[in-house]
């Protein structure tokens, strides 16, 4: 075996091309990677997942996004928006249940009667759980006074996903238009930044046209930005997007998996006390996708607390898994028995380290 991958994790700073070495490393060599990703989690964050029970509050929305099941042109699907006791439902399921955390979702809308809600839905959910249960909202670009207003009800994550951090990329996978500006999306990151959420951003992995290249300089993007938390997911093609058209091309699955899983080996080791997720896309590809990416170091889960006749509405990509998860017995939907050594953090937030030290050093 060669040594080059031994090297490259004991150094204490990786450059652009160090994480590409490491994004090419051999098979042989990826469980090397992997395990030190894990040692890193468990020594910075611990050796726990985190869980945030999802709620994915409405399908409508304004935006085109190319690679999207719910974007605006897509007429197969029947647009829904769950009701108050519906969300209030959730979130109480979620604090009975000891989840620690909800995470509301929703497709892009800034209208007055959505924002609304939503700072009300807020301000309700830290009432009826005595501001125990954490609360992160990704719910897209919205204007600075809307992430203050809701920031001030108690949300006091967010998360937005860049997914790309290169613009030229950005530009293929959705529309030239002014609703679908990088830049525009990157003062929004900034802005939930400065407010002071812990903020979390992330990318799709394997997306048409995307290179090593690319995917090297977004760890190196969500270095540079700081980030407190990241989310990233292999790309899945929906065959309602046009970006679809071409029908999901299975052979390349396997293969956005692994490298998804490698990078989030190599963004834990780069940013060792953040919160990482494992996607609900790793078992889309994998039924036990969530658990190897657990063992490359991620430590967050998102078991979906959405009413089950609602599910079909929210596939952003196909195969999305449908079903209701959470139960008594398994609040979290993994199989512990494959991630020996972790176990769950219930009934906390599950903060990371990191936010508090970014807000320290201010
Ligand atoms: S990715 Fe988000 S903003 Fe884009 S179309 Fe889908 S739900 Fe809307």
């Amino acid at each position: 075996m060669s040594t080059g991958i031994a090297s490259l994790l004991d150094k204490n700073f990786h450059d652009r091309s160090d994480i590409l070495a490491m994004l090419q490393c051999s098979d042989e060599e990826a469980p090397l990677l992997y395990r030190r990703a894990a040692a890193v989690r468990d020594r910075y964050v611990g050796n726990h997942v985190y869980l945030r029970g999802l709620i994915e509050y409405s399908n409508i929305c304004g935006k085109n996004c190319l690679y999207c099941g719910v974007r605006r042109e897509n007429t197969k699907i029947d647009r829904y928006t769950l009701n108050r006791e519906e969300v209030l439902e959730a979130a109480m399921t979620a604090y009975k249940l000891n989840l620690g955390s909800i995470a509301i979702q929703s497709g892009e809308n800034s209208s007055v009667a959505f924002i609304d809600s939503i700072e009300e839905l807020v301000r309700t959910i830290r009432q009826m759980t005595d501001g125990k249960l954490g609360i992160t909202l990704s719910l897209g670009e919205q204007s600075s006074e809307t992430y203050k207003r809701w920031f001030e009800a108690g949300a006091h994550r967010y998360l937005l996903r860049i997914e790309t951090s290169s613009q030229a990329l950005y530009r293929r996978v959705h529309p030239d238009d002014d609703m679908h500006r990088y830049h525009r999306r990157l003062e929004c990151l900034k802005t939930i930044q400065e407010i002071g959420y812990q903020t979390g951003t992330g990318v799709m992995v394997g997306l048409p046209f995307q290179t090593l290249g690319d995917l090297a300089d977004d760890i190196t993007f969500m270095r540079d930005f700081d980030i407190d938390m990241c989310g990233m997911g292999p790309f899945i093609e929906h065959s309602d997007t046009p970006l679809g058209e071409r029908g999901t091309e299975n052979l390349f699955l396997k293969e956005r998996f692994n490298l998804t899983l490698r990078m989030i080996a190599i963004m834990r080791i780069i940013m060792k006390d953040i919160n990482i997720v494992a996607s609900t896309a790793m078992q889309t590809i994998d039924p036990f996708g969530r658990e190897k990416a657990i063992s490359c170091g991620a430590n967050v889960v998102m078991p979906n607390l959405t009413p089950a006749r609602y599910r079909a509405g929210y596939q952003i990509y196909e195969g999305k898994p449908g079903y209701r998860e959470v139960n008594e017995s398994n609040v979290s939907g993994l199989n512990l028995d494959l991630i020996p050594g972790i176990s769950l953090g219930l009934g906390t937030w599950g903060d990371t380290p990191h936010f508090g030290r970014r807000i320290n050093r201010r």
